[in-house]
């Protein structure tokens, strides 16, 4: 068996891959039964390197494609794929363009169970998604939000 794809704790191989709902991925121990956050048997969890995607953008600077990347902290950026990191020289090479993504919503065709109105779905700059109530504004001048407070967080 490929080393790899052995349990470093006892030796058993691993699951599948698992990708968590922030695009996390991770292999888990196969002598290891996860219910609900608890485990029976061995509980090692490998966790794999984030794989950049390509995406159907082109970098403002040079024209080249773009990557989606989640950094360790899972914060979501869009980064020009001519970039690379040499791990020998500690430099950075190609482009350096970073696009950071922020906080998106789109408007959804359900109503608020609270107040009627239109809900809309947030999705956070780290990928968490919750739906809203359209009415729910944050004010910039009072640093307090007004409206409607009904929040649900998606799973
Ligand atoms: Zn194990
Ligand atoms: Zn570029
Ligand atoms: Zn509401």
């Amino acid at each position: 068996m490929d080393d790899n794809n052995k349990c470093p704790k006892c030796g058993s191989a691993l699951g599948e891959v698992v990708t968590t709902k922030s695009g996390k991925r991770l292999q888990r121990c196969s002598a290891g039964s996860w219910n609900e956050g608890k485990v029976e048997g061995c509980d090692y969890v490998k966790w794999l390197p984030f794989e950049p995607q390509a995406l159907d953008e082109k970098c403002p600077k040079c024209g080249a494609p773009l990557m989606l990347n989640v950094t360790r902290f899972g914060k979501r950026m869009k980064k020009c794929s001519t970039n690379r990191w040499d791990p020998q020289t500690k430099t950075a090479s190609g482009c350096d363009y970073i696009e950071w993504i922020k906080a998106t919503t789109e408007n959804l065709d359900e109503d608020c169970p609270k107040c009627g109105s239109k809900l809309v779905m947030v999705t956070t700059s780290a990928g968490k998604r919750f739906k809203k109530c359209s009415t729910n504004q944050w004010d910039r001048e009072n640093k307090t939000a007004t409206g409607c407070d009904y929040i649900e967080w998606q799973k």
